[in-house]
């Protein structure tokens, strides 16, 4: 269970004046799991990705099929996605900087080496966000619809 499109929307906002990102544009896609799969052939709960057209606009992609039984999941999700967003920039740096090792299986292997530490670093600041700002401070349990 999740509240509207709109008022995710209405929260990715002020997540955004929190984490000083407002500069991003956002696009927010809620996606059933089977359109998650042709999306990027996994079944995750979400996925950003950047559009190389317009620097600026980020597209959020919302699974929400899973865990709908947990109420605070879907805030979860999406802070994990705007906290991807935060660092995108420097993630790319990197990733552009690892493009200067020459010898490609070593690079896969560091860039493989990166993606789990980056993860596991933007899980744990997405709960330390959580616990600071819990999902009651954008919204009340009865304005929780599907
Ligand atoms: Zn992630």
């Amino acid at each position: 269970m999740f509240p509207s499109k709109e008022k995710i929307e209405e929260i990715i906002m002020e997540l955004q004046r929190i984490m000083r990102i407002q500069d991003w544009n956002i696009d927010l896609k809620i996606l059933t799991e089977l359109e998650m799969l042709d999306y990027d052939g996994d079944k995750k709960t979400g996925a950003v990705t950047s559009d190389y057209e317009d620097r600026n606009l980020i597209i959020i992609r919302f699974n929400k099929d899973l865990e709908q039984n947990q109420y605070d999941n879907w805030y979860n999700v999406i802070i994990h996605e705007l906290k991807h967003v935060q660092s995108m920039k420097y993630y790319n740096r990197v990733y552009e900087n690892m493009k200067f090792i020459k010898d490609e299986e070593l690079r896969k292997e560091l860039e493989k080496q990166q993606d789990i530490f980056y993860e596991a670093l933007i899980d744990r600041q997405a709960r330390e966000f959580e616990a600071l700002y819990p999902v009651t401070n954008f919204i009340k349990e009865d304005e929780n619809v599907t």
